[in-house]
């Protein structure tokens, strides 16, 4: 097929991100993991993790562990979303390590591991504010969940973990993930056993590895936007120390042409529902790309040329401004793009976005 849009991967730079980040946490005792799930877990980026030293891989969907483990990467791997009562044989078939907050999960999971002959190994996520998984850090729930896991068999508790920064754009700190070290004690109190994972987050948390704040006892990380994009959306900050440049969106211009700033006619509202808002810069030189909704987040890339600004997107259409170019567009030419977390995740996941690996 055609080759546009396309998501360049410098695989060079993801390996050495990861090796970077791998090496920050281990001068702080904690073992990181590679987080695949925002390039749909595609196998070379998955194995640069791996190069880079991670100390295992973690996806939300199971179907993208599956293809990994069918490639035949060799590392343990983690189920990032807690798992669905429907695919409670895959999971225990494909994932090594599971994060669970639901006793009738460890049920389930015991369950079908004793039909299968198998044994699963799992993390009780702990909710320290953030509103998205967990269990309350209370001790009713702590002891249903000692309770849930004393009475399984094949399941195994191996530690306990924690989201921040997701749903709730809560931040992690040594006072939330101090909590979540309390929780882990008094889980292991209940259990009779010690808990080898004190699992603090994914990226947002590497801020408090770089400033030593820490909480010793957090021993483990789940790395994805640091490593994929040298960036950290929930603290609003580059890395300095990692390469932003590892990802760049390829699209392909389809029209140039000189017309309007504002429509003309009668406005109702796009092709998504929304009433459009123009302001009148006069007549500009307006750019096509062969791009659109179905593709990427026309709202997370930026423009890598001078000159170019994103007006907006349909379906298949993505409108720049490009007046101020320094020269002149023309059909089949291409303009290339930076991706923030949302537009690769789009991008890796569009069946007509094709992704196209370097090494430099
Ligand atoms: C996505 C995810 C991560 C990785 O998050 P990043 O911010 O990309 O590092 C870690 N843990 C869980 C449970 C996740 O869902």
């Amino acid at each position: 097929m055609g080759g546009n849009p396309k998501l360049k991967v410098r695989l060079d730079k993801i390996r050495e991100n990861a090796s970077r980040v791998v090496n920050l946490c281990k001068g702080a005792g904690i073992e990181a993991g590679g987080v695949t799930k925002g390039m749909c877990g595609n196998v070379s980026v998955a194995r640069a993790m791996l190069e880079g030293g991670c100390a295992f891989l973690g996806d939300s969907r199971l179907k993208n562990i599956a293809i990994l483990k069918r490639e035949g990467l060799q590392t343990t791997f983690m189920l990032l979303r807690l798992p669905m009562a429907s695919e409670m044989t895959d999971v225990v078939s494909y994932v090594d390590v599971s994060l669970i907050s639901m006793p009738e999960t460890i049920k389930l999971l015991d369950d079908t591991c004793m039909a299968l002959g198998l044994n699963h190994d799992v993390i009780v996520m702990v909710d320290v504010g953030d509103l998205r998984e967990g269990i309350w850090p209370v001790s009713a729930e702590i002891e249903e969940m000692a309770r849930a896991l004393k009475a399984s068999r094949k399941v195994r508790c191996i530690g306990v973990g924690t989201n921040v920064g997701c749903f709730g754009g809560v931040l992690p700190s040594s006072a939330n993930l101090g909590h979540l070290l309390e929780v882990g004690h008094e889980l292991e109190r209940s259990l009779g056993y010690e808990l080898r994972v004190y699992s603090g987050g994914g990226t947002s948390s590497l801020a408090l590895v770089e400033d030593n704040t820490m909480p010793s006892g957090i021993n483990q990380l789940r790395i994805g936007e640091a490593i994929l994009l040298g960036s950290d959306i929930t603290g609003k900050r580059l890395i300095s120390h990692l390469h932003q440049d590892t990802l760049r969106l390829v699209a392909e211009v389809i029209e140039v042409r000189r017309k309007p700033s504002v429509p003309i006619g009668t406005i109702g509202a796009d092709a998504f529902g929304n009433v459009p808002q123009f302001n009148d810069r006069g007549m500009r030189l307006r750019a096509i790309l062969a791009i659109g909704r179905q593709d990427v987040r026309p709202e997370g890339i930026t423009p890598l040329d001078r000159g170019v600004y994103v007006l907006g997107a349909s379906s298949d259409h993505l409108i720049v401004d490009v007046e101020e170019m320094d020269h002149k567009l023309t059909v089949g030419d291409t303009l290339e793009f930076e991706v923030n977390y949302g537009a690769m995740l789009a991008a890796a996941t569009s069946p007509y976005v094709e992704v196209v690996m370097e090494e430099r």
